[in-house]
């Protein structure tokens, strides 16, 4: 397991110490950061030309939008007094609610008593509390999705929400789903969040559609951690390919085909790649172990539109597979400046793939409809969906784009925790090296979750609690 880590990285004293920082998306970026604090010398390796990896806020033109509808949970007080003090007035509270589109209708999400007995009626409201507080009492655990979704909110609601979401978002039957994403991504969608959030103050604000955003798009988390990094200590455009040891210890990575010694290493790098880098190599039964961890990657359309505005939600869900998106989002919504005056846009989220190197691929859908290359294919599926919907009139285009995100969704099957642990106890023995980050760990986390984790390594690794304190002033 990754908490068993405690690698021995150089502590400041030990001048001269070469920290290699794979990755620069929010968990390298913010792996500097920490480390910058206690003033560790580090460099970031950045595959791409840009930092952010996929948390980050395009432009076209005066559009802009995130990789993805992102907002900032606010489940750690420790990372949102970081990330208040990091951004200061730009971090806003945004009042925007979601909803689902379900049989024609726009319906309330999270449900909240109310609109759960007005939209579903009073009677799929009784079938599903029955459910659930059957579930309760019969205390038994689900280790895959379908199960525990049927189990616990009931077949209705189970079936036309949850499951059809599941499968579209992942790829997977819901079966082969691991139980655990439920209390990550579907909370709030089913009866257990109405009976047990109603009245609490947190569940309250989650349905009233509060969060925290900042001014200008997600990514200017990525532009004032990357501003603290120090530009000198990031090297983009650097592919990491290798990474050298002799049994105990990393010894030097390759990054453009040049060896580079270190002295230790932080890996935000999407695990089933990294766990191929090694050199001498990893055991087969590691490699293959790896293969079966496969990622997701989504699609995003944007149509810039000629209107002041289309609706006033965060996101809304389409859960139906009679739509190629699951989730459509309106930047403007979450922050004004994300469209130039009097005029707005949607991003639509297409899951896609899904990148195995084993035969295990066979068990992910490709999802049929369109190879992901057919943008144009794709474009005009998003446009007649949103037309059908009656979200869009096709006159008040003015521009469209599309964009690819690899990796963007680790796929957590009933099974991966199995696997990871393997790679885990294999990866125990380098003493210099950490994993942090989404696909570094290979968990479905958020930004608080991958703040949080780089700053308890960091502290870890230096024997100090002090970071985030520090950072907090
Ligand atoms: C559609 C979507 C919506 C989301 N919504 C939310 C939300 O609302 N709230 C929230 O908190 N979180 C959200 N998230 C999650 C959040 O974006 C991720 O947790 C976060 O981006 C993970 O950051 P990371 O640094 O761990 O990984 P990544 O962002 O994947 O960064 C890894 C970096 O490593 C680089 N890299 C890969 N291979 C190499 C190599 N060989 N050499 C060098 N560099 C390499 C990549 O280019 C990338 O920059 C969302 C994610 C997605 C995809």
């Amino acid at each position: 397991m990754i908490e068993s880590y405690h690698a021995r990285i150089p502590v400041p004293s030990e001048t001269g110490s070469r920290v290699a920082i794979l990755g620069g998306g929010i968990a390298g970026l913010s792996a500097g950061y920490f480390l910058r604090l206690h003033s560790v010398p580090f460099t970031i390796y950045e595959a791409k030309p840009y930092v952010g990896g996929n948390c980050i806020t395009f432009s076209c033109g005066e559009f802009r939008f995130d990789s993805g509808p992102h907002r900032l949970h606010t489940e750690d007080e420790g990372v949102t007094s970081l990330v208040k003090s990091l951004l200061g007035s730009s971090l806003h509270e945004v009042h925007s609610p979601n909803q689902v589109y379900y049989k024609g209708r726009f319906v309330d999400f999270p449900f909240s008593l109310f609109s759960f007995a007005r939209d579903l009626g009073l009677a799929e409201f009784a079938r599903a509390a029955y459910a659930y507080l059957r579930s309760r009492s019969s205390g038994g655990k689900s280790n895959d999705l379908r199960s525990f979704a049927l189990s616990t909110y009931g077949k209705s609601i189970a079936e036309r929400f949850l499951l059809n979401y599941s499968s579209k978002l992942w790829g997977v039957s819901p079966e082969l789903l691991s139980a655990t994403l439920a209390s990550t991504r579907l909370k709030g969608l089913g009866v257990r969040s109405v009976l047990t959030e109603a009245g609490r103050r947190s569940g309250k604000d989650h349905r009233e559609g509060k969060f925290y955003y900042p001014s200008g798009g997600i990514g200017k988390i990525v532009d004032v951690l990357a501003a603290h990094c120090g530009r000198s200590n990031i090297v983009l455009e650097s592919r990491i390919t290798e990474m050298h040891h002799n049994g105990s210890r990393i010894t030097s990575i390759v990054a453009n085909g040049k060896g580079i010694p270190v002295d230790g290493v932080i890996s935000t790098l999407p695990l089933p790649h990294f766990i191929r880098m090694p050199c001498p190599p990893a055991p087969a039964e590691i490699l293959e172990s790896a293969r079966h961890l496969v990622f997701r990657h989504v699609l995003l359309v944007g149509l810039l539109l000629k209107r002041p505005a289309v609706t006033s939600n965060a996101t809304i869900y389409f859960p139906s597979r009679e739509f190629i998106f699951t989730r459509i989002y309106e930047p403007r919504n979450r922050c004004p400046t994300m469209a130039p005056a009097g005029h707005t846009s949607l991003v639509a989220e297409i899951p896609f793939g899904g990148r195995a190197h084993s035969s295990l691929i066979k068990v992910i859908k490709t999802d049929g409809v369109f190879a992901p290359c057919d943008q144009r294919r794709v474009t005009e599926r998003v446009i007649s969906d949103l037309v059908k919907v009656g979200l869009l009139q096709c006159e008040d285009i003015a521009d469209m784009v599309v964009v690819k995100m690899e990796d963007a969704y680790p796929v957590i099957l009933t099974d991966t925790h199995a696997r990871r642990a393997l790679i885990h106890r294999y990866l125990d023995r380098f003493e210099n090296l950490k994993l942090i980050g989404r696909g570094g760990t290979f968990r479905y986390t958020s930004i608080h979750h991958v703040l949080r984790d780089s700053r308890d390594a960091i502290n870890a690794l230096l024997g100090t609690e002090t970071i985030g304190r520090v950072a907090e002033e």
